[in-house]
């Protein structure tokens, strides 16, 4: 039987990395099983609902490359399903459900719940529904707004499910509550729509966070009432921050677009996430997309909860980076530069930049944040860097002698511009750093960074000059003793 699974997100706040690992999981099964994944939007809490974290979501999916499989087309492509745009449907199996004696009508009213609920609590018991309209018989339409539908929870006996990482998992009947299955505005609740759904759906596998685990016996019972068979079920393990605590935002981002804000490459959080709860049985860590639909399967979930380690994140996130082609590079970095309104420089230029810095970069930004320099002039310099290489004897006359020996090279590249100062150290009896470093302080601003001689031949004779001309000017300045 072909796999189907779904990702049934609620868009009530930004999706954070949890849910997205979820998708993660179920999306790779999906592709490893020559399967269809699923994108359903439980959109059926109208108080909670967020726009904006709808937005939010779509935006991560589609910047991850998880793709859907179907829904009702949109615009020639597959829209997810909407479970806000299924309503009839929900209302005709929940009156099924009353029509089977399976669920009924209740008129309670909130200050009625709001009692006994308060009552159960002086008492010190599970705030529960005390069942009253259970057997009155009420007759009713799902659109009623004067009314829910509750589920008969059977009064005794227990109701077992199995877990395919955990086994099997048993409940006390007598401890799930008569729940409501459609709400007075004539949305459904996550519980009942979300087994309709799947059962409609036909969905093979639920993949979904361990919280889940609580709901799943009344979602059996549905299940059985209706006489439906139910999905495999595999609750995944939560995701802790590095000192073992619930991820917060403490420990860094914890909404995945910030993780794009960073730098971070959507392949390298696909790797990272996947890593956390999943296992391939060796060492490896590193794994392209491809190889991570070839080995994923569900025998590598870990029940134990993983850990999130931020370090670790932008580890892999440089390995993505220096492994990278420099064209493929530039794409993914062509969007910061226009950020910074670095215009006007060739595409032969740029290639060029990101070779030099691919390996000192571990975040996409590093590249704007590391090498400004080869795009604008500095406008100021390190301040550790001035105390340290302008503001010492001699400097001022260092940089003019290199501005004289610069000056007469008719080739200005790596080699000549290295021997012109190796000449002048060895001239003045000086070391070579006292001539490297405040050239470098000069022309980039920094004091790290690639070789000097390759920064200087990037630059070229004209702009090298100049940027040492300005830093003499500077020391000239703000230095007395030099
Ligand atoms: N809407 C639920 C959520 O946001 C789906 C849980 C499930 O997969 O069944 O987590």
């Amino acid at each position: 039987m072909t796999v189907r699974v779904r990702f049934a997100p609620s868009p009530t706040g930004k999706p954070h990395v949890g849910n997205i690992r979820t998708a993660i999981f179920n999306w790779l099964y999906a592709r490893h099983r020559g399967g269809k994944f699923i994108l359903r939007i439980e959109d059926t809490d109208r108080e909670r609902y967020s726009p904006e974290a709808l937005k939010n979501l779509l935006e991560t999916l589609r910047w991850l490359k998880l793709d859907w499989d179907e829904g009702p087309e949109v615009g020639g492509e597959y829209g997810p399903y909407f479970q806000s745009e299924r309503l009839d449907i929900y209302h005709r199996y929940a009156q099924e459900l009353v029509d089977n004696g399976y669920a009924y009508y209740c008129t309670c009213s909130k200050e009625r719940l709001d009692r006994i609920r308060k009552e159960a609590e002086a008492k010190g018991l599970p705030p529960r529904y005390d069942r009253h309209c259970r057997e009155l018989g009420i007759k009713g339409n799902p659109t009623d707004t004067d009314k829910v539908i509750r589920f008969k929870i059977p009064l005794e006996g227990t109701t077992t499910f199995h877990d395919e990482i955990r086994g099997d998992i048993r409940f006390e009947n007598k401890s799930l509550d008569d729940f409501v299955i459609l709400k007075s505005d004539g949305f459904p609740t996550y519980h009942f729509a979300n087994i309709v759904d799947d059962h409609l759906m036909k969905v093979t596998d639920v993949m979904r966070a361990e919280e889940w685990i609580p709901s799943t016996g009344k979602h059996i019972l549905m299940y059985r009432a209706f006489g439906w068979e139910p999905p495999r079920f595999c609750h995944l393990p939560i995701i802790l921050g590095a000192d073992r605590s619930k991820l917060s935002k403490r420990h860094g981002a914890v909404d995945v677009l910030e993780y794009r804000n960073m730098g971070i490459l959507p392949e390298a959080l696909l790797n990272f996430l996947t890593l956390i709860g999943w296992s391939p049985g060796t060492e490896q860590e590193i794994f392209s997309t491809e190889e991570l639909i070839r080995l994923f399967d569900k025998d590598g979930i870990n029940p134990a909860s993983g850990v999130f380690n931020l370090d670790k994140l932008v580890w892999m996130n440089s390995e993505y980076i220096h492994k990278m082609d420099d064209e493929k590079l530039l794409e993914k970095l062509t969007p910061l530069i226009h950020q910074r309104g670095w215009s006007g420089f060739s595409r032969e230029y740029l290639i060029h930049i990101v070779s030099l810095m691919k390996t000192r970069m571990r975040l996409l930004n590093d590249f704007v944040e590391l090498a400004p320099y080869f795009f604008e002039e500095p406008t100021q310099y390190d301040e550790k860097g001035v105390r340290k290489h302008f503001k010492k004897e001699g400097a001022k006359k260092r940089l003019n002698l290199i501005l004289r020996a610069f000056d007469r090279l008719g080739n200005f590249n790596e080699e000549t511009t290295e021997k012109a100062i190796r000449a002048l150290a060895e001239e003045t009896g000086t070391a070579a750093k006292f001539f490297i470093h405040p050239t470098r302080l000069a022309v980039t601003g920094m004091t790290f960074g690639p070789g000097l001689f390759e920064i200087l031949a990037t630059l070229g004779k004209q702009k090298s000059i100049s940027r040492i001309k300005r830093a003499v000017e500077f020391i000239e300045k703000n230095c007395e003793i030099c």
